[in-house]
């Protein structure tokens, strides 16, 4: 029976491959089981909506997969030590200027930072991942790789640590259509620092200097020190989904260095590709700038909050963008999707409740089952398509506001579309249907009230019975039939 479901919900997946730069039909590498990593947070600060942006994105990939009655294994690095304040392996470790500063251990620091981090994803329904492996945690392993790219005769050793020799690996740079390449000579990193032998060789595994002691070091066959930051991904992704894995994703950022480095590496060592799928998200800009820190434009999740906007409703902005395109924020933007945002939770609890959710591949299929009148068939259609076309969640979206104000679908349809679209989206819609607002009797006295105050043109009462009619809960809104409670988002 539900292998009879499965088939019928099946779509045939697409999307973009930065490997091969195109887009492709999809197939897990074995059985029925996506093995899925994605790069994870430095966890020296708070993550900044950027950040976010690609947690996001990477949530709707698993959901979609998950969706399509694939299971995932999903794992999610937390980088605790090694990420430099400079991309050409020299500057500090994050981690240990953060924690001088704050006078706090690294690892405190770095335990705070992932539960603010946790919290985060957790108010935009991001699904956990099923491993955060902490880059600590597997240093065996991570010197475990370094020893074998030294035997194999891809490494060398200078004052300062050891380096991947990429005039070793012929392919080194050449994965992503040679962008890393372009980049790096088009840019100011071409010139040698330090001794490395060439521009494009990167740290494996950094000394500490004579003299200086770190908080997080660990004895190596080549002196005290700690490892460079492409390593963890690459130990901790073969530890534990296997090579090669099935999807790694991050942010575009990490084309040009992490991803070459990662790649570099695992395929120098294994004589495997490390993943077979790569995906990447664009980015959130400010002003046509990328948002971050060094650029001083970032926001967090609880200023937003602060000023007033749910953090689903920076859900529903960046769901409302293909994960392609850059996405520029504006408060105005996201004011807007904190409205689109209301106005579905309105339309979700007017609709009638339904017996199943579609919390799994099974109940997609069952809310597909119900969709009687050929409109209703067509936006089923309509969505998965959308889904599957390279997780075009802009059109998806376009797709349920079309069908939810569509009088030809009947509202049990209606209400099928809405959980089943929810399933990806997360906007926690399928949870309010049928759970119309009960208004208690004190707020509708409020309200008739006001609208006397109003009628008589007495504006300071309405304006006081208002405030009343806020404080417990709800608001009131004019509309050309009438005065319309309704309750407040968040409350
Ligand atoms: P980091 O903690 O700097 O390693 O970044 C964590 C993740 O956020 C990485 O996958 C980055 O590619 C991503 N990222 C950083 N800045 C942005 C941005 N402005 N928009 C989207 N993703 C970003
Ligand atoms: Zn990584």
């Amino acid at each position: 029976m539900s292998i009879a479901l499965h088939t019928a919900a099946r779509m045939q997946l697409r999307f973009h491959n930065s490997l091969h730069r195109r887009t492709e039909s999809f197939r897990p590498h074995k059985g029925r089981t996506v093995r899925m990593y994605t790069c994870g947070p430095t966890v020296y600060d708070f993550a900044h909506v950027g950040n976010l942006r690609t947690y996001l994105f990477e949530d709707v990939l698993k959901r979609v997969l998950l969706r399509q009655g694939y299971r995932v294994r999903h794992v999610m690095n937390i980088t605790d030590v090694g990420h430099l304040t400079d991309d050409a392996d020299q500057g500090e470790d994050k981690l240990e200027r953060a924690a001088a500063r704050q006078q706090k251990s690294a690892a405190q620091l770095a335990a705070f930072y992932t539960r603010a981090f946790l919290k985060d994803l957790h108010r935009l329904h991001v699904l956990p991942a099923d491993d955060l492996p902490r880059a600590t945690a597997y240093i065996p392993q991570q010197i475990a790789l370094v020893r074998r790219l030294e035997r194999l005769g891809y490494t060398y050793v200078t004052s300062d640590g050891v380096y991947f020799d990429t005039t070793k690996f012929a392919p080194y740079g050449t994965a992503f259509g040679g962008q890393a390449l372009t980049e790096k000579e088009a840019g100011a990193r071409v010139e040698v620092r330090g001794e490395k032998r060439s521009p494009h060789d990167f740290a494996l595994w950094k000394l500490t200097p004579p003299g200086v002691r770190r908080q997080q070091e660990w004895d190596s066959p080549w002196g005290r020190g700690f490892p460079g930051w492409h390593l963890e991904c690459s130990a901790m992704g073969r530890a534990l989904l296997g090579q090669p894995f099935d999807i790694h994703c991050g942010g575009i950022d990490h084309i040009p260095v992490h991803h070459t480095n990662e790649i570099a590496q695992s395929e120098a060592a294994y004589g495997k590709p490390l993943a077979l799928w790569w995906l990447h998200g664009a980015f959130l800009t400010v002003e046509g700038k990328r948002m971050g820190k060094s650029e001083g434009n970032l926001i967090t999740i609880d200023q937003l909050e602060s000023r007033g906007v749910d953090p689903l409703a920076y859900r529903y902005l960046v769901l409302g963008a293909h994960y392609r395109s850059a996405l520029n924020f504006t408060q105005e933007a996201v004011t807007g999707a904190q409205s689109a945002l209301d106005r579905l939770r309105d339309i979700a609890r007017a609709l009638p409740r339904i017996p199943y959710a579609g919390s799994d591949a099974n109940g997609i299929v069952r809310l597909q089952r119900m969709m009687q009148s050929v409109d209703g068939r067509k936006a089923q259609e309509h969505l998965d398509a959308a889904f599957a076309d390279d997780l075009d969640t802009p059109q998806a979206l376009a797709v349920l506001w079309d069908a939810v104000q569509n009088d030809q679908i009947a509202p049990l349809e209606r209400a099928a579309l809405v959980a089943s679209a929810d399933q990806v989206f997360g906007l926690g819609l399928a949870e309010l249907l049928g759970k119309p607002v009960r208004i208690p009797r004190a707020v509708r006295a409020l309200a008739d009230a006001r609208e006397a105050a109003r009628i008589a043109k007495d504006w300071a009462r309405a304006d006081v019975l208002r405030a009343q009619i806020d404080a417990l809960g709800f608001r009131v809104e004019d509309t050309k039939r009438g005065p319309v409670i309704k309750k407040q988002t968040n409350s």
